[in-house]
């Protein structure tokens, strides 16, 4: 991973990070490890992805501010993009409605959370995706938007030096939610660190190819 600081006070800063919960097989078949193509494996080096099981239910967290969701559903219609190109199908579809638990955890349900309390010792964070597997199904994940550090904006076309660019980072984050891992490919749309007034919000041919191993 890359931390970039400049001489001003831009701040550059780990994009997100991703943690995987790991629950162990109970069957004793032999699994065929596979190339990681940039997705996160399991302890049996098999990419986990959702396979099939697309598109994702995407739930926004009443948490999540009504003027931002503008930047999620263009991200989804980013990712959505892409998915028709491979297999015809979307990969998202953003749900109406805030079921589940009120703070992130594992409740069977895939949100999006805007928080305003962070831990300290994670303020380098801008945002945070946790992705839940079985074998190599990922069945939910949830991502965690750090407002409590971070300031954002929408237009694409004006970038704000002083703020994310809201779009790019949750474009970031949903190729978690997908599967992808983090890459030093500076075309990728996966790359760990956002600068403050980038747009990076097009996933690009690295980010295509890495999803047509899984999708
Ligand atoms: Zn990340």
């Amino acid at each position: 991973m890359k931390l970039f600081f400049d001489h001003q006070k831009r701040i550059f800063a780990l994009l997100g990070i991703i943690t995987g919960l790991i629950l162990v097989q109970a069957c004793g078949r032999q699994l065929t490890p596979e190339t990681s193509c940039n997705f996160v494996q399991n302890q049996n080096l098999q990419r986990v992805s959702w396979g099939s099981n697309t598109p994702v239910n995407i739930y926004m967290d009443s948490s999540y501010p009504a003027e931002y969701v503008i930047a999620l559903t263009g991200a989804i219609a980013q990712w959505n993009n892409i998915g028709q190109q491979l297999s015809k199908k979307d990969f998202f579809r953003l749900r109406t409605g805030s079921p589940g638990a009120s703070s992130p955890r594992q409740d069977g349900y895939t949100k999006i959370y805007m928080l305003n309390t962070w831990e300290d010792d994670r303020r380098i964070e801008q945002a945070r995706t946790t992705v839940y597997w079985s074998g190599s199904q990922i069945y939910e994940s949830d991502i965690r938007i750090n407002h409590k550090d971070y300031d954002f904006y929408l237009a694409d076309d004006r970038p704000d030096y002083s703020k994310v660019h809201l779009e790019s980072l949750i474009v970031h984050e949903l190729g978690h939610v997908l599967g992808l891992a983090h890459t030093h490919n500076t075309e990728s749309v996966m790359q760990v660190s956002l600068a403050n007034g980038k747009v990076r919000e097009e996933p690009q041919s690295p980010d295509i190819e890495a999803l047509q191993c899984e999708y």
